[in-house]
């Protein structure tokens, strides 16, 4: 064996088990199948990387129900989506670890009480604080409470120091493009950076894992077969590859190794996949809107318990121009964008078993991406309802608003294809994220998550791989040395 942990995939979760495993003396091969992303401002450049266009993402077409094929917006580099995400590092509620079976929502195994310390850890790591909430954002808030007492503005953690507001070339960087000064507290930046040097920890890019490799006992795994014909072993493999890949690995090892049929978890391998119901708004006020970082605060509304509205970072007119449902010039776009607040509202998607993502059985064919909203009609009804209600208030403040629903290829909070649950016929992790059924298999990423809440994911995922990670035990041939992060829980 030559590594006690491989971690296949280095987003939020791969990166955090990254950095835990090392910080115990633990050996880790970290596999990232994409390439490290450049750190001069190259990612700024919107011919390189067109900011929500198919081409920032390595286009690995998928197919969906009646023939259709789609480019899921991948994010596939050293840090995955966290390269290019807001930092928004907001918590799950204590309540969205229970269940809401209304709203299609399944229980975590674990509570509130048990992750808390795990999103202390994160928080500190990746820096998060708040700033006070900028004035244009103050404005649509108080306008919005004025005119009906359930708005609230929550303030949101972001993971940015203080110099960000000295830094007027950066803020591009907070939302949709990889930051040019590593300021914004990525997990390349923040997690794997600090322990790259010195420790037990060897990251290798550009290698796409393809394969699990089975031991002499197929509930044990070996090690890991890559697209290059290489292949690794290790005591225990942390599947960590996002939502949409990390099933895809679990249900070929089943498929390949016969257990499809005996491992009590096999049918729910890449079921209930959701990403939020999602709808992109444009505020568009006469006044020019100069607020800086933008995401300050996220907008509640009492009525609509499953929903928040989430300031998009800041409106260029490169990333605005496709997202708008009618074409303008590039100059027009950007007049546009100087006088726009983007709002990002999302709706929690509950658990429908037909809604998944799964390898098709023929190599050649590609992989398969079966989402249907209407499965899910209580968020349905509630995201209309939110969308609306936020559009007509804003509307009656003096903005004029534009919407548009995010289609399923927008893959940016893809999350619950693993999840973790006691069932092993209705989830696929353990309340330690460890396979049911398998002994030395676990999963760190979104895949894991049983709900989605109503807030973006990012420090949920970095906070459950903290804690599978601090918990498990490899079974190694040396000793695990150092100390152990593993703070005290509260259950
Ligand atoms: C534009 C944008 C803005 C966002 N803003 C926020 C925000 O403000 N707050 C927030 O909480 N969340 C935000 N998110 C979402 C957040 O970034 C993700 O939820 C989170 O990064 C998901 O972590 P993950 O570990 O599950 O997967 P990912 O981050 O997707 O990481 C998976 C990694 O695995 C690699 N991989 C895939 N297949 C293989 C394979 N076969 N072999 C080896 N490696 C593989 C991928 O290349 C990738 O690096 C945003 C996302 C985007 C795209």
């Amino acid at each position: 064996v030559n590594f006690d942990a491989i971690v296949v995939g280095s987003g939020a979760g791969g990166s955090a088990a990254a950095w835990q495993l090392s910080r115990r003396g633990l050996r880790v091969l970290l596999l990232e199948r994409g390439p490290r992303l450049p750190r001069d401002a190259g990612s700024h450049d919107a011919g390189r990387f067109p900011a929500g266009a198919a081409a920032t993402v390595e286009g690995e077409p998928w197919s969906a129900p009646g023939g259709r094929t789609l480019l899921p917006r991948e994010r596939f580099n050293l840090g995955g989506k966290t390269k290019w995400y807001g930092a928004g590092l907001v918590r799950f509620a204590p309540h969205e670890f229970a269940a809401d079976l209304a709203h299609d929502c399944p229980c975590w195994p674990i509570s509130y009480a048990d992750m808390e310390p795990y999103y202390e850890l994160a928080e500190h790591l990746l820096g998060a604080r708040e700033f006070p909430v900028e004035p244009d954002l103050a404005r649509i808030a108080r306008g919005l409470e004025a005119r009906d007492p359930a708005w609230t503005a929550q303030p949101m953690p972001l993971g940015l120091p203080g110099e960000i507001l000295d830094r007027p070339d950066e803020p591009g960087g907070t939302d949709a493009f990889a930051a040019p000064h590593a300021l914004t507290a990525d997990a390349e930046v923040r997690l794997l950076d600090p322990v790259s040097s010195g420790s037990g920890l060897t990251v290798v890019t550009d290698k796409r894992v393809t394969d699990l490799v089975s031991g002499p006992d197929p509930t044990r795994i070996a090690g890991v077969r890559c697209a290059d014909g290489t292949g690794y072993s290790a005591n225990t493999v942390l599947l960590a590859a996002g939502a949409l890949h990390s099933p895809r690995l679990l249900q070929r090892y089943v498929r390949a190794t016969g257990l499809a049929l005996r491992l009590p978890c096999s049918d729910a391998i890449g079921r209930a996949y959701k990403a939020h119901l999602s709808t992109a708004m444009l505020a568009v006020s006469w006044r020019r809107q100069t607020d800086f970082l933008r995401k300050t605060a996220l907008l509640l509304h009492a009525d609509h318990p499953h929903s928040s509205a989430v300031p998009l970072g800041w409106l260029d007119g490169a990333p605005l121009a496709p997202e708008l449902p009618f074409f303008l010039p590039p100059a027009l776009a950007r007049l546009v964008g100087r006088h726009a607040y983007g709002l990002y509202l999302q709706t929690e998607d509950g658990s429908h078993r037909d809604n998944r993502v799964y390898d098709a059985p023929l190599a050649d064919r590609p992989p398969i991406v079966d989402y249907d909203a209407a499965r899910l009609p209580a968020a349905v009804s509630e995201h209309a309802a939110f969308t609306r209600r936020l559009a007509d208030d804003l509307r009656h403040l003096g903005y004029a608003v534009l919407t548009r629903r995010v289609p399923v290829e927008d893959t940016t909070h893809a999350c619950g294809t693993l999840p973790a649950g006691a069932n092993p016929a209705t989830s696929v992790v353990d309340a330690d994220g460890r396979v049911h059924g398998l002994e030395n298999a676990y999963v760190v990423d979104g895949s894991a998550l049983p709900r989605l809440a109503r807030v973006d994911p990012a420090l949920t995922i970095y906070a459950w791989s903290l804690r599978v990670t601090s918990r498990l035990d490899i079974r190694t041939d040396r000793r695990a040395r150092g100390a152990l992060d593993r703070p005290h829980e509260g259950s």
